[in-house]
């Protein structure tokens, strides 16, 4: 982002929300504000001379629905004839000024009224996001890379680039939101050593009020530029989002409520505009929630001692937005055959989700079906096209951002096993693509939850290591501990996306998680890291060893000790009280270790486990025939 004194930031101007974003050494991120956030919405209100922008304008929307102007994207460069179908969204009046262009008309306060265009409007919000920038950067950006829709045409364009100049901005490129979204994951850079061929990918983008799919070629090109993206075809709905889906739970739970309250469950229940709005706000929180949970549940107060009650399930939801989710599809399914002859039989290669609405499971399914492949999902959905707008303008900042894009694995990706330690599956320095997988099982009988915890880093221990993720196995069914037999995949992919995947072979459960391992890690930590393990490395072992023996000898007590009690009456009294004395041995190596790992000697933790091994033999056979007398079809 930065070259001398040049600064370039990468702006999302949304309809709904915009971001700012820089990339450097640590990759893109998202620029946070005073308090932490890192979406503006795109709301202004206009008091008399001056524009409030963002949260503080949103949030009293309703207080000033003529002066609060939202969505003003949807009137950028376009003439108000152009717009009628979006006037009926917007709370605000829209009327022709000079060429027809659509002007927001703003009452004043003292009578008459005022115009201002949609430029005017997204400078403001443009200004937010300097300011915002200013404050983590030291120093206001004078440069910016801006995202535009794909489908914008050059008077949409030429409008963006006005707002940026009234907001004091030298806009150095526009670039197609897909695009970066492409970019955000790296995806069509070169890489140090090999060039990509090209490459085809779908942009999968459903937000608030908006769906766009559209379809991209990435070629790798010689000239000064290290790629070339195309736009093969775009389609969508510029209404149909996130705010439809609110719409549809607020329909179901005014229905309930006007049955509980015995009205005629046909007829609609009109409500004031304030509880309509808290309507909307606890159906968008519910459809929030059951994005990662099964069941939420809502309450309202509806007065005179009558409470309204309900609790929806993911299934539910899923089947009543499945028509919703099916006209995407069908979108897909349009903007594919429009690319069918330049795609020329070349296959996709990734597909991408953007917008908040992605991270409905109905949705990330639904599109893995209808592709064939799972879209990529590693970074937030609202954050992606900022950070590749970050990207370019890195890029053309003259960074040399392929130098980040590595054909090795820097550091060893692994899962934290019991006790703490680091099992390592894909090892540093491995190439990209790079797959491998591994076998856990439950420490506990009838263990249904195993949560998996993935890290990176060359150390021995979790704590010592740098923590990707975490997700959860659920729905093991009850079995004894040890028996599960989960498989843990982890794959690299060519663009440096981490998928790990966990899956219970006897039931068939499956859950998984993606990450980019190198986001925000500078070669510096990398160095770091490397340098820190071989410091550690003696003593790294010996702990990862002693946690592994504590952990394997606690199972092997556990089944020796059950079957010693249940057939110590047929049992030679000496054997009986060899066993005894192997497991007190063994115990008290655990015990030592857990009191103070390092005063362990691991060579006589490990004979004591061997020797309790040893001795159980006979016990094992005991027990086998005791199972086959009890069971003799066995
Ligand atoms: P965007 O316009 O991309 O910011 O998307 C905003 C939309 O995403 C809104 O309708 C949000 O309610 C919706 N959204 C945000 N988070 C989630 C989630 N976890 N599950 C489902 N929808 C979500």
């Amino acid at each position: 982002m930065e070259s001398g004194s040049e600064l370039i930031v990468g702006i999302d101007l949304g309809t709904t929300n915009s971001l700012v974003a820089i990339s450097d050494a640590l990759g893109p991120r998202v620029i946070p504000d005073e308090h932490g956030r890192r979406l503006v919405p795109s709301v202004v209100r206009f008091d008399d001379g001056h524009a409030v922008v963002g949260n503080e304008a949103k949030s009293t929307s309703l207080d000033f629905p003529n002066t609060t102007v939202n969505s003003v994207k949807r009137l950028m460069g376009r003439s108000a004839e152009d717009a009628r179908d979006d006037l009926k969204f917007l709370s605000y009046r829209v009327a022709p000024g000079e060429r027809g262009t659509a002007r927001i008309v703003l009452p004043r306060k003292g009578g008459g009224e005022r115009l201002v265009s949609p430029e005017e409007v997204s400078a403001e919000i443009l200004r937010s996001l300097v300011r915002v920038a200013r404050r983590v950067l030291g120093r206001a950006p004078a440069k910016a890379v801006i995202t535009v829709p794909a489908y914008f045409d050059d008077a949409q364009r030429q409008a963006t680039r006005t707002a940026g100049r009234l907001a004091g901005l030298d806009v150095v490129r526009l670039v197609p939101e897909p695009t970066a979204a492409a970019l955000a994951y790296g995806i069509g850079l070169p890489r140090a050593g090999v060039k990509p061929g090209p490459r085809n990918v779908v942009v999968y983008d459903l937000g608030g009020g908006t769906f766009d799919v559209s379809v991209l070629r990435l070629t790798p090109d010689e000239g000064g530029e290290p790629f070339f993206f195309q736009v093969l075809s775009v389609g969508g709905d510029s209404h149909l989002g996130g705010d439809d889906i609110d719409h549809l739970l607020v329909d179901v739970m005014r229905r309930e409520i006007a049955a509980q309250l015995g009205l005629d469950a046909d007829r609609t229940l009109e409500l004031p505009p304030q509880a309509r709005r808290q309507l909307v706000s606890l159906a968008e929180s519910l459809k929030v929630r059951l994005s990662s949970e099964q069941a939420a549940a809502a309450h309202i107060d509806l007065g005179d001692d009558r409470v309204y009650e309900r609790t929806l399930t993911r299934e539910e939801l899923e089947r009543l937005i499945t028509p919703l989710v099916d006209r995407t599809i069908e979108c897909c399914r349009r903007a594919m055959a429009a690319a069918e002859r330049a795609l020329g039989g070349e296959p996709i290669s990734a597909v991408v989700l953007v917008g908040g609405v992605t991270r409905t499971p109905l949705v990330r399914r639904r599109v893995a079906e209808f592709f064939g492949m799972e879209p990529y999902t590693a970074l937030d959905p609202d954050e992606v096209v900022a950070l590749g707008a970050a990207v370019q303008a890195q890029i053309l900042s003259g960074s040399r951002r392929d130098a980040l894009l590595l054909d090795v694995i820097p550091l060893s990706l692994g899962i934290e096993t019991a006790g703490g330690a680091v099992a390592k599956v894909i090892i540093r320095n491995s190439t990209v693509p790079a797959r491998a997988t591994e076998m856990f099982s439950t420490q506990a009988d009838g263990q249904s939850s195993i949560r998996l915890t993935v890290y990176q880093g060359e150390r021995e221990m979790a704590e010592h290591c740098r923590k990707l993720g975490e997700f959860h196995l659920r729905d093991i069914p009850p079995m004894p501990a040890g028996v599960p037999q989960v498989e843990v995949a982890f794959l690299v992919d060519a663009n440096g996306v981490l998928n790990v995947s966990a899956h219970e072979r006897r039931s068939g459960k499956r859950a998984g998680l993606q990450v980019v391992p190198n986001h925000g890690l500078s070669p510096e930590e990398v160095e770091r890291i490397e340098r820190d393990s071989l410091t550690h490395a003696r003593e790294d072992m010996t702990r990862h060893r002693v946690v592994d023996l504590v952990a394997n000898s606690r199972l092997d007590l556990k089944w020796i000790g059950e079957r010693l009690e249940r057939h110590r009456g047929v049992l030679e009294p000496a054997y009986a009280a060899e066993l005894d004395a192997a497991i007190v041995a063994l115990r008290a190596q655990i015990e030592q270790a857990q009191h103070d790992w390092t005063s362990v000697n691991p060579e006589e933790f490990a004979r004591a486990k061997d020797a309790l091994d040893r001795a159980s033999v006979r016990l094992q056979e005991v027990s086998i025939s005791a199972s086959l007398r009890e069971n003799p079809a066995l």
